[in-house]
């Protein structure tokens, strides 16, 4: 069998190995540069708190198999490395007793049993709570302590005794390896050989991606841990030293957390300056490793921790029978975006990473690792913590440090959806930045891309908005990071015509002698049709799961111009044109990222054909251009692309060239639009129109989770087309009724929003989730797309539930706008 190497015995690492040999894999050996009975990784001091609930699903689901796993973990005293004590979130704010709200939708949405507590509740809760101060709280029966070192010990002992192989003491200096495939680890003792690594180096995973040329976007950070002197009120309530019956405790208002350590408490804080660390600068961990000496432990700096101990005796008044005890610097990983990090290196085959991972997740990301290894899926949706996420732009030491810094404040914050990062920001921005400026154009930012949301300038037109497309009041938090301009700008593109900037979306170019094949035999549609067809396809997992949607033109015989999204789409393309290239050098094939250096405009609407009739002599009917096609043709002088494709549901096209280009041809356009009555408009109303077209977004509507038939995407599939990845899982995936589907609602009562990740209620029941949503200005309400079960259909009526208020919404029929398609037919 093959051999594996996992670098690093902590919590990770042992859940790896624990979840490998379970799946029947043999030949794995365990290298630790730290002592094996302790480490002195981040695992070997963790307070070990585990909070379940979080936005992302996929994370929510790596801590409920944490909590299933650990529950069952049994040393040989019967005792399990999981103490079920529960877990209270605290509010002291009105803005956080929403966000609990919040939160409890989520839990509903992901299948977690929460409750939210009134004051009294709390204090039945956890009586040690200042009443004065708690407003209420949400409350998590099902998390609570993991006893991570044990579980680290536990895992060694079971999978020793089934022949993995532990070396402590043993630091990995290097990676061997042969023609792009790892084929060892070096150690100061000598080589061991292996197929397959998996760095599980936690803080240290810079240091190890360094050795195969791979950035790793993690930055490891200091965060501060207190333990008290013992509570008098607390003694002998708890077995010593680390017992607990009170529930975790989170008090998110002022950054902290609370455990019990018998009648010790543990602190835990985030509200001190970001500190971030260099894990080489740590140097070799030593031969002696203990509780108090230890490479993850850094010096306490009691200063930062002042306002801590302050409002903990504050919130906690026992605690004034104590004194700060003891304190650390602990180190922990964080990233850009708060994920994990999981997945294969891009260019070397056979080095994989699983890396930033808290305690919380541990062991679900081993049971993911071990999926993708074993069988080449996790069963979770790891597009959140695709290793490969991040743009190049996102990689660089100096981004990775400024955002996780950021993410390091704000860990506890009340974060918005579509609330940016404050910085690094202009790091790309399009060809047309300036003109959009000049049209007041509100930015957002998306994988280092600036956006504009809406124009300012369109503000004006909101007086001449037809009464039915008057944008309704919405609530505070739905108001954020949105303008009633995108109503304007809606109205504008489905009544005269609208010009959208898609420059920061991906494009990708496909050539060589092998494109064809590559295509065809990744993705669900016919690729073979002749230059100048444009195919709309899905590229599957081996079991049927999306795991992307991308538009193919053939540009020519061996060229084609690919729409995508993720960097995880470009991994993954180049990773498999390598391969065909090296088995079949006649059909070589080569992906290129075309995104820099190109530029897309959109431009929709039914006065669009008259806009490009005064820019062109060229044929843009659709005897001229049939939808869904691509031509070659010129535009103000310009060389340029045009595709007649529409994700808003109106007649028009998408306008490619070169980014030298792109001003000249914004303003060709914009000149001949202004008769019109074209305007600019931004994100904000396309992502609305395109979810009443029905067309879905990967990422949030679809995920490797969902197959094409659960997506309502089956007409994406070219009938009797055979041999491409996921077909066989498909064909038998369609003799079965999907026992899950995904549908539009819209909102009964015309203006209540929701956002996304919210539960869906059927009979009471809550059944699915809302996967996006927007305010649907064609049909003049709110419209969501849910993962409902199979048995709910058209007609029904369901309950949204957001911020604890539940809202009547109709499943309807998708498209609610246009569904003959004779907008496009014109
Ligand atoms: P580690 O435990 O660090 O293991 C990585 C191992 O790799 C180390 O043992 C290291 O020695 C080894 N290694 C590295 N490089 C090499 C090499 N070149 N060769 C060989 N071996 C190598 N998480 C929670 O979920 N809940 C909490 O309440 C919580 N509280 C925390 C409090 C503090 C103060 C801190 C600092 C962290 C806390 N965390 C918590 C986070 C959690 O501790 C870590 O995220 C988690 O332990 C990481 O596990 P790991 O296995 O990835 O890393």
């Amino acid at each position: 069998s093959r051999s594996v190497v996992i670098i690093g015995a902590g919590i990770v690492g042992t859940n790896l190995a624990d979840e490998l040999v379970s799946r029947g894999w043999a030949n794995i050996t365990v290298v630790e540069q730290g002592p094996l009975d302790i480490p002195g990784g981040s695992t070997s001091h963790a307070p070990g708190l585990v909070f379940q609930t979080n936005p992302s699903r996929s994370m929510s689901q790596f801590a409920q198999y944490t909590v299933e796993k650990l529950s069952s973990l049994l040393g040989s005293d019967g005792e399990s490395c999981f103490n079920p004590v529960g877990g209270l979130e605290i509010a002291t704010t009105t803005e956080r007793l929403e966000e609990l709200k919040r939160k409890n939708g989520w839990a509903a949405s992901w299948g977690i049993d929460t409750r939210v507590l009134s004051k009294e509740e709390c204090l039945e809760v956890y009586p040690l709570l200042n009443r004065d101060i708690v407003l209420g709280g949400l409350h998590i029966p099902s998390d609570g302590l993991a006893l991570a070192a044990r579980a680290v010990q536990l895992l060694m002992e079971r999978t020793r005794r089934v022949g993995v192989h532990y070396l402590g003491s043993t630091p990995v200096t290097g990676i061997e390896q042969s023609d792009g495939r790892v084929t060892g680890v070096v150690t100061p003792n000598g080589s061991i050989q292996a197929d397959i690594i998996i760095s599980c180096a936690g803080f240290w995973g810079v240091e190890v991606g360094a050795m195969v040329g791979l950035p790793v976007p993690l930055q490891p950070m200091a965060h501060q841990y207190v333990k008290t002197s013992p509570v008098a009120s607390q003694e002998g309530k708890n077995s010593l030293p680390n017992g607990a019956k009170l529930p975790i405790l989170r008090y998110q208002d002022q950054d902290l957390y609370y455990r019990e350590h018998g009648d010790r408490y543990g602190i835990g804080y985030y509200g001190h300056r970001p500190m971030p660390v260099v894990a080489a600068s740590l140097g070799p961990t030593p031969n002696h490793v203990d509780e108090r000496n230890m490479p993850s432990r850094l010096e306490f700096t009691p200063e930062e921790f002042g306002p801590a101990w302050k409002l903990s005796q504050e919130l906690l008044p026992v605690l004034r029978e104590s004194t700060m005890a003891e304190g650390f610097n602990g180190i922990l990983s964080f990233t850009p975006d708060g994920g994990p990090l999981i997945g294969q290196s891009p260019t070397l085959d056979g080095f994989y990473v699983a890396e930033a991972v808290w305690v919380t997740h541990s062991a679900g990301v081993a049971r993911a690792m071990a999926e993708i290894l074993t069988v080449g899926k996790s069963r979770v949706d790891l597009s959140g913590c695709e290793l490969s996420r991040f743009e190049e732009v996102q990689t660089s030491p100096g981004y990775v440090q400024e955002t996780s810094s950021q993410d390091f404040v704000e860990v506890y914050d009340i974060i918005h959806p579509f609330q940016p990062r404050e910085s690094p920001r202009n790091l790309r921005v399009s060809p047309l930045y300036a003109r959009q400026c000049d049209l007041g154009a509100y930015f957002l930012e998306t994988g280092g891309w600036e956006r504009p949301e809406w124009y300012e300038a369109n503000a004006a037109l909101l007086k001449s908005l037809p009464a039915r497309w008057q944008p309704v009041q919405r609530d505070a938090w739905s108001s954020r990071y949105y303008s009633p301009i995108a109503a304007a700008e809606a109205w504008k593109t489905r009544t005269a015509a609208a010009l959208f900037d898609m420059t920061a979306s991906r494009r990708l170019e496909v050539s060589g002698p092998g494109a064809v094949d590559l295509l065809q035999r990744l993705t669900t549609g016919d690729v073979s049709k002749a230059p100048g067809t444009v195919t709309y396809t899905l590229l599957l997992d081996k079991h049927g799961g999306i795991l992307s949607d991308l538009t193919l033109a053939r540009l020519y015989e061996h060229v084609f111009q690919v729409s995508a999204n993720g960097h995880t789409d470009l991994v993954y393309l180049s990773r498999e044109a390598r391969k065909q290239t090296k088995t079949n050098s006649d059909k070589h094939v080569q992906v290129r990222d075309i995104t820099g250096g190109t530029c897309c405009l959109g431009i929709w609407g039914p006065r669009s054909r008259d806009v490009m009739a005064a820019v062109s002599t060229d044929d843009f009917t659709q005897k001229g251009l049939a939808q869904p096609r691509v031509k070659k043709s010129f535009i103000g002088g310009i060389p340029v692309w045009v595709m007649s494709v529409s994700e808003v549901g109106e007649i028009g096209w998408e306008i490619h060239t070169s980014a030298e280009c792109a001003l000249r041809l914004w303003d060709t356009l914009w000149q001949a639009g202004q008769p019109h009555g074209m305007i600019a408009a931004g994100r904000h109303a396309f992502y609305a129109l395109r979810l009443e077209k029905g067309v879905r977004l990967w990422g949030t509507d679809m995920t490797t989770e969902h197959n094409p038939y659960e997506a309502g995407l089956e007409h994406v599939i070219q009938p009797g087309k055979e041999g491409f990845v996921g077909q066989a899982a498909l064909q038998e995936a369609s003799t079965r009724r999907p026992n899950r589907r995904l549908r539009c609602l819209t909102v009964d009562d015309g203006q209540s929003m929701v956002m996304g990740k919210e539960p869906v209620y059927v009979s009471g029941r809550a059944v699915g989730y809302v996967t996006s949503a927007a305010f649907g200005y064609s049909v003049g309400r709110p419209i969501a797309f849910a993962y409902l079960p199979g048995s709910v259909s058209v007609g029904d009526a369901v309950e949204i539930e957001y911020f604890g208020r539940r809202i009547g919404a109709t499943v309807a029929r998708d498209p609610v706008y246009d569904p003959q398609m004779s907008r496009l037919k014109v």
